[in-house]
């Protein structure tokens, strides 16, 4: 059987390692808003290029807490790619604001840059996108765009650990500008819970998402805004800083095996991810390729052992939750979601799985 993604053989690699990190907290007798937390938001900030990182307690709320820090709720509209995970739509939504969906990109499945400005009215405040699979959108445009009608840009980076854009920067200087990123166990960086973290050079945002997190509260009992709890302890901060040593190595992994998959793949039912133009763009958290007869596909790589999975099979603007949003029609986005199909990508896959995988999908009639 080859897994999807085996976690356990991606934590093993660590293991020595954490049990060393997990007895430090032990001992340490601390367990929230510690000396762990504050390190790994210096070490991520340091990796990200960015000026600060504040640990939150997933990725959603670290998209939320972005969404509240900015003041955003009723009466705002945010725009979001149509073709994304439900957590981001639900941070708008959790805020108060307004959803507008754009099209993707059917090249590489990403926001169409060309389709937000027609969306942009009096009432839109924010721009948020993903950078889907691990592939990051053309935030140059974006915030080009973002600038010329003052709007926020909140990114979705819970798939992209250590993308680096062209430019050689992950954040570029557009100033009003923050990124979420989430360690849920199988992301690229992954802790072995729940835990998420906000990046961004605005020193003002940071603060405030610092209080937000913890209660509201600058000091001890003395409450400042209307806050939530929402951590990162210390158990899992201590367990990243061993993990984040290894991400670049384990993404160089994730490129061959995409290049290999790139290369080899060879169905004409088949249609293959794009390729980016600077490989260090993408860090390949999914592969995904797509086909019309995407359950025959499945079936097929099933009965030889080989699991796959749909990321995702329903748009969230056809969700049962966003009942209001179901009548919008988004062709591309539903396309997509009938077409998609992710093979296991991991850092821990073996090669003779990959050829098998290769060959498995080449002899498929
Ligand atoms: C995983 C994910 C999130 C949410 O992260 P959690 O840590 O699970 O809350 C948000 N957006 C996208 C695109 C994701 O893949």
């Amino acid at each position: 059987m080859i897994k999807f993604l085996d976690l356990k053989a991606v934590n093993q690699r660590y293991a020595e390692q954490i049990r060393v990190a997990v007895d430090r907290v032990l001992e340490s007798g601390w367990y929230l808003l510690g000396a762990e937390l504050e390190q790994y938001e210096v070490e991520y900030a340091a990796y990200c290029k960015t000026v600060h990182a504040v640990g939150v307690a997933s990725g959603l709320d670290a998209l939320i807490l972005i969404l509240r820090a900015y003041g955003l709720g009723p009466g705002d509209e945010i725009i979001i790619p149509a073709n994304t995970y439900i957590a981001t739509v639900l941070a708008v939504t959790n805020c108060g604001a307004d959803p507008v969906f754009v099209e993707p990109d059917p090249c590489t499945h990403l926001i169409d840059p060309e389709k937000i400005e027609e969306k942009i009215s009096k009432r839109t405040k924010a721009v948020m996108p993903v950078h889907l699979y691990g592939q990051l959108c053309n935030m140059k445009v974006i915030c080009n765009l973002a600038g010329k009608h003052n709007l926020k840009v909140v990114e979705d980076a819970a798939q992209s650990h250590g993308a680096v854009c062209p430019e050689g920067k992950i954040t570029a200087d557009y100033p009003a500008r923050a990124a979420g990123h989430s360690f849920y166990p199988s992301k690229n960086l992954g802790a072995l819970a729940d835990a998420g973290m906000i990046t961004t050079n605005d020193g003002q945002l940071a603060e405030k998402i610092r209080a937000l997190r913890n209660y509201g509260s600058c000091q001890r009992y003395y409450n400042k805004y209307l806050g939530i709890n929402s951590r990162m302890d210390e158990m899992q901060a201590a367990i990243l800083r061993v993990k984040l040593k290894g991400l670049d190595e384990d993404n160089v992994r994730r490129r061959r095996i995409a290049s290999y998959y790139l290369e080899e793949i060879k169905n004409q039912k088949v249609v293959l991810p794009k390729p980016p133009v600077n490989p260090e763009s993408h860090v390949w958290h999914l592969f995904v390729i797509r086909t019309r007869h995407r359950g025959s596909l499945q079936r097929h790589l099933e009965e030889k052992g080989i699991q796959t999975q749909i990321h995702y099979p329903v748009p969230p603007h056809k969700q049962e939750c966003y009942a209001k949003y179901n009548g919008l029609s988004l062709p591309i986005a539903e396309q997509l979601a009938n077409e998609v199909l992710s093979l296991p990508i991991s850092p821990v896959i073996k090669e003779e799985d990959v050829l098998n995988i290769v060959r498995t999908i080449n002899d498929w009639k």
